[in-house]
């Protein structure tokens, strides 16, 4: 009898035991910090980089125009990575890791010798229509080093951190609306606690955060007068963990122009680099918001280039044209508010 006794505790035990590992583990994978990378530069005090976004057709849509300019400018500015804000790969991201899109859209289009850097990517809502977690594969990195897409981490940059953010699955009406669309949500659900665990995370990130710079990336815009505005699900979750913790720009696509916007809140500045290919002509809400310092609704990406004093930011056309260029000093811009 007392050994049927013991032999039951111990069950109930083990029972317990494996119970208690299970939602350990299970936390642990959902809210695990984002890992991170380090992108030493040159070492003479600089940061260059390109960012494009929402561009992979098959060089379509002028998508090996911007390419080749990118390349060009990648050049003179001698970059030190790309920054990609995701939708990479149309319509409906990849079907897998041997999908030829990938080579077709990203390893045989962006070719100039300015462009063999590392390349760190986002995913974007089309990106995840496909095989969302093909982008993440390392087999992806064996087939052209250049790639590196996770859903959210940290590159530290010395003067500059960039904290990458996966915006996707904060956008409700991908859930409650998809249409015809099929997204790939495994790897985020539960969804509420993803979501949570991301910001939390994020927030911590910023807070260790040493770096003269912080610059935040997600695909989807927080503030935009383009096709689809400003995504209240950021305004309202995201916006107030960057602006309490002295982010200097947010850097998202989404929308297919380029655009600059001012926090009239903070010193963040959002800069929609979202012209890879193809774009909306017209598609612009004219309100004329007083914070909108730029706008421009055809093809083109961005260049960041900073010191530790100083940021210039750029955004070029499909002829590599300059349109638009601010520069500012950290000083300046945090003593403005
Ligand atoms: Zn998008």
């Amino acid at each position: 009898m007392a050994s049927f006794e013991n032999k039951t505790m111990v069950l109930c035990r083990l029972c317990m035991i494996i119970f208690i590992m299970s939602l350990f583990g299970h936390k642990i994978m959902i809210s695990a910090e984002f890992p991170r990378f380090e992108h030493p530069t040159k070492g003479d005090g600089t940061l260059r980089f390109l960012v494009v976004g929402d561009w992979g057709r098959k060089g379509h849509y002028n998508q090996s125009l911007v390419s080749f300019q990118m390349g060009r400018i990648g050049e003179e500015l001698d970059i030190d990575f790309v920054v990609s804000t995701g939708d990479n790969f149309y319509d409906n991201g990849l079907e897998g890791v041997d999908d030829p899109n990938f080579l077709q859209s990203f390893t045989n289009i962006y070719t100039s010798n300015s462009l063999q850097k590392q390349w760190f990517s986002v995913l974007g809502n089309h990106d995840y229509r496909g095989d969302a977690e093909a982008q993440l594969s390392h087999v992806l990195r064996r087939i052209d080093s250049r790639w590196l897409c996770l859903r959210s981490f940290v590159v530290n940059a010395e003067i500059a951190e960039l904290f990458f953010v996966d915006t996707t699955p904060f956008v409700t009406d991908y859930f409650t609306n998809p249409e015809d669309h099929k997204y790939d949500w495994r790897g985020v659900t539960p969804v509420k606690t993803y979501t949570a665990n991301v910001l939390k995370d994020l927030e911590l990130s910023l807070k260790e955060s040493r770096a003269r710079w912080k610059i935040v990336v997600g695909h989807h815009a927080i503030r935009s007068v383009g096709h689809h505005g400003d995504t209240q699900e950021l305004v309202h979750r995201l916006l107030p963990i960057l602006q309490a913790n002295n982010v200097d720009l947010y850097v998202n696509g989404h929308d297919h122009c380029l655009e600059r916007i001012s926090d009239d809140k903070s010193p963040i500045q959002f800069l929609t680099s979202g012209a890879g290919s193809k774009a909306w002509r017209g598609d612009v809400d004219t309100s004329n918001r007083e914070e909108v310092k730029f706008f421009y609704d055809g093809q083109g990406f961005m260049s960041v280039q900073m010191t530790q004093s100083d940021v210039e930011i750029v955004f070029y056309d499909v002829f590599g044209r300059v349109l638009h260029k601010w520069a500012m000093s950290k000083n300046q811009l945090h003593s403005d508010m």
